[in-house]
């Protein structure tokens, strides 16, 4: 698993893997001493895009259904009348 956080001096964005949490690292630009935190913020976020994205498919899923229900339900009453005039 992979891990970003920003440096703390120049905010630049210091990607590492699971192996180094906890460990000391060098920022790349400013080499600036850095600890590596197994950030609990960014396994969070991966929460809340599931979350959003299960909600967004359910939304649209129930839309779909509500509008195709409609029409089937506009369709079959078109029928029964026809149905009756003729
Ligand atoms: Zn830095």
């Amino acid at each position: 698993m992979y891990y970003r956080m920003s440096c703390p001096r120049c905010r630049r964005r210091i990607e590492y893997t699971d192996i180094q949490v906890g460990h000391q690292a060098h920022c790349k630009n400013c080499n600036y001493e850095v600890i590596l935190r197994g950030s609990v913020f960014g396994f969070a976020m991966y929460f809340v895009w599931a979350a959003a994205l299960v909600f967004v498919a359910y939304g649209s899923l129930r839309i779909y259904r509500m509008v195709h229900q409609t029409r089937f339900t506009s369709n079959a009453v078109q029928t029964n009348v026809m149905d009756r005039q003729a």
